[in-house]
């Protein structure tokens, strides 16, 4: 089975999709993470992030690969270089979007993508999961939440790593990246037109991941 869950930054699809993934016994894969792993790369090769010609050829010869760990967490490899960490940085979450607005980065990634899920047996979660990778996916959803709680929710996590973080710097983040995202040209996201919508605003994951499982089990 393919499980799409997409929706904007902030909404829970990343702690949602991991207890999906686990529950059902499929294998997750973190799409904004592989987005994510090649922003690093860009940035240490001290490329240009407008000069999207670099971007397209670093993007061709760059190997990423996903590991799932058996304690539930998520591996994320760039050249065979465990990057988990290292892509959750500020500097890659300022950038990525401006990455992953380049077509060609897309293509590239979309096979990968596509790739990873050949088996049939996986959730992904991101942006255009249900549109554009697996739009014949068996269960699309659609993840989303009001912005001040998606703001409240991603400063509450980043604090853990980053005790300095301010709300005012992650309400610039993520209307930055809504607004890339949701207006780019090729794969924006959007809600695929059979995507069961939710509203997480007032709900806790483990009800999302209720509400999840029983539409699996019995669709209406
Ligand atoms: O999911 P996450 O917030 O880690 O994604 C980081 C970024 O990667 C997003 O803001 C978006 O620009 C990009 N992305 C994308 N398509 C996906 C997943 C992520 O464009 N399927």
């Amino acid at each position: 089975m393919i499980i799409a869950i997409d929706g904007p930054a902030g909404a829970g699809k990343s702690s949602v999709a991991k207890i999906i993934a686990k529950k059902l016994g499929l294998l997750y894969i973190d799409t904004g993470a592989m987005y994510r792993a090649l922003t690093l790369k860009a940035l240490e090769d001290k490329i240009d992030i407008n000069d999207t010609a670099r971007l397209i050829e670093i993007s061709r010869r760059t190997q990423i690969s996903l590991r799932n760990s058996p304690d539930g967490s998520l591996e994320v490899f760039l050249d065979g270089r465990d990057v988990s960490a290292k892509i959750r940085q500020p500097q890659i979450t300022r950038f990525v979007s401006d990455v992953a607005r380049v077509k060609e980065v897309r293509e590239v990634m979309l096979g990968l993508q596509r790739e990873l899920g050949q088996n049939g047996n996986a959730v992904l979660d991101g942006r255009d999961i249900g549109t554009v990778v697996f739009p014949g996916a068996d269960k699309k959803f659609y993840i989303d939440a009001d912005f001040k709680e998606r703001v409240k929710r991603r400063h509450k996590e980043l604090l853990a790593t980053d005790s300095k973080i301010t709300a005012v710097e992650v309400e610039a983040d993520l209307s930055n990246r809504d607004k890339i995202d949701s207006t780019r040209e090729f794969a924006p996201l959007k809600k695929a037109q059979d995507a069961l919508y939710i509203d997480t605003t007032d709900m806790t994951i483990e009800e999302v991941v209720q509400r999840i499982l029983l539409h699996i089990k019995n669709p209406k």
